[in-house]
């Protein structure tokens, strides 16, 4: 009887082993083609600095005060970026 319960032992122990290994190589397995379109979670596809895009956001100058701003902080007015609202009622500096 104690035999018996020696092998299951055994055999539990292996079963465990083998899955912790199996994890293991999957986790450090480089990806398969099928898996490469799936994005590990944190990842974004697209966030800064991952190298996806150009890496540094699109900047433009306020036509009125001339000052350097990102594409999507710009206020936009008759053809003309401002750096604000205040700047595009003004409009360009002659
Ligand atoms: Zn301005």
């Amino acid at each position: 009887m104690s035999k018996l319960l020696f092998w299951i032992v055994i055999i539990l122990v292996a079963l465990v082993v083998a899955r912790l290994l199996a994890q293991k190589a999957a986790r450090g397995a480089p990806p398969t083609p099928s898996s490469r379109h799936q994005h590990p979670p944190g990842t974004r596809p697209g966030a800064k600095g991952n190298g996806n895009g150009t890496g540094t956001e699109l900047m433009v100058r306020c036509a009125h005060c001339g000052i350097q701003l990102p594409t999507d902080e710009a206020v936009r007015r008759k053809g003309y970026n401002y750096c604000g609202l205040a700047h595009s009622l003004r409009g360009p500096k002659s």
